[in-house]
């Protein structure tokens, strides 16, 4: 019999993992990661072993991408389709289920969500999982229906906790009596609840762009989106410059000028037109520079001398993050 641990790395999750681990259940923790997320999975790892818990790191990125495009039960503030996500990561964590005594837990607390973690929500979404009263929340489980693992004895009811709203102070009291020193900060973790990346997304869904590939250009650069629906992304730094030209795909146009730390730009599904549009665009961001390199990975290079776009004008064609 195992405690099934969906694992974020937060402190709610370390502290659902130790509450289940003091009342002597074996627990098997579970990652899940994605390639909207800003946790590295490292430091994920690194606070599973802090717990002396094992840790399985599952990638559903592809699974993801296809939610966020079509979400059964939509989105919430942004592009996040919380919802969905949770149902699909509880299906995942329920083929570690061996035994018939095994149940999952979160460290979700009642209130502290307005899209999932609200009490009817988290019926329904156990329920959608095929779940139902094997889903506990040991931060929370006070406030909530009386689950299979309670009822048979595997957990004691008595040493759950009934925590709700988004307060951290319990937690906070709750990290120093548990020893737990490292734990990332409460907000951030999913890109997909930034208004400003979620523009991005939108954008791209809107134009049939949205593979993992793809999203791991929307966090990079600058993006435009031009007349005849071509994207250009360019480089703010040199890291990003690096990047984008290793991204960059065959049939992808490359711009550069000559100058040594000005940004490198992508011009992705490009017509013609689009090109000197492009290279005004990228010259805007090259100090006074007139000359621009356009290249591809299949060896076509070409020089080009043209005047830089207007700011108020290259506004226009920006994606906004
Ligand atoms: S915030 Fe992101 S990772 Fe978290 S439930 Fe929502 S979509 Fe999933």
């Amino acid at each position: 019999m195992r405690g099934i641990g969906l694992f974020s790395g937060g402190l709610d999750s370390q502290l659902a993992a130790k509450l289940i681990m003091v009342q002597k259940v074996d627990v098997l923790l579970v990652h899940f990661t994605h390639v909207f997320l800003t946790q590295r999975v490292d430091d994920v790892k690194h606070y599973a072993e802090n717990l002396g818990a094992p840790l399985e790191v599952i990638d559903v990125s592809e699974d993801m991408v296809e939610i966020v495009k079509q979400p059964n039960h939509g989105y919430g503030d942004t592009m996040n389709p919380c919802i969905d996500c949770r149902i699909m990561t509880l299906v995942k964590a329920k083929q570690f289920m061996e035994d018939e005594d095994d149940f999952i837990f979160t460290g979700e607390v009642v209130g502290q969500r307005p899209m999932t973690q609200m009490r009817h929500i988290m019926r329904y979404i156990e329920r959608c999982a095929g779940l139902e009263n094997k889903v506990v929340r040991p931060l929370s489980q006070k406030l909530l229906w009386e689950t299979i693992p309670e009822k048979k004895g595997i957990l004691d009811r008595n040493r759950l906790l009934a925590i709700s709203g988004r307060g951290r102070y319990m937690q906070e009291e709750l990290a120093k009596i548990f020893g737990i020193k490292e734990f990332p900060a409460p907000a951030g973790g999913c890109l997909l609840t930034d208004p400003g990346f979620s523009q991005r997304v939108k954008d791209a869904i809107e134009y049939d762009e949205l593979s993992v590939k793809d999203v791991i250009l929307l966090k990079l650069g600058r993006h435009f989106r031009l007349p005849s629906g071509s994207k250009l992304i360019l480089g703010r730094n040199r890291s990003e410059n690096n990047k984008l030209e290793q991204l960059a795909e065959e049939n992808d146009v490359l711009l550069r000028t000559p100058l040594d730390n000005a940004p490198i730009g992508v011009l992705r599904h490009g017509k013609l037109e689009d090109l000197q549009l492009a290279m005004r665009i990228l010259l805007r961001y090259a100090k006074g520079e007139r000359r621009v390199i356009v290249w591809d990975k299949r060896g076509n290079r070409s020089f080009f001398v043209t005047e830089p776009l207007q700011a108020s004008e290259v506004t226009k064609f920006m994606v906004k993050l």
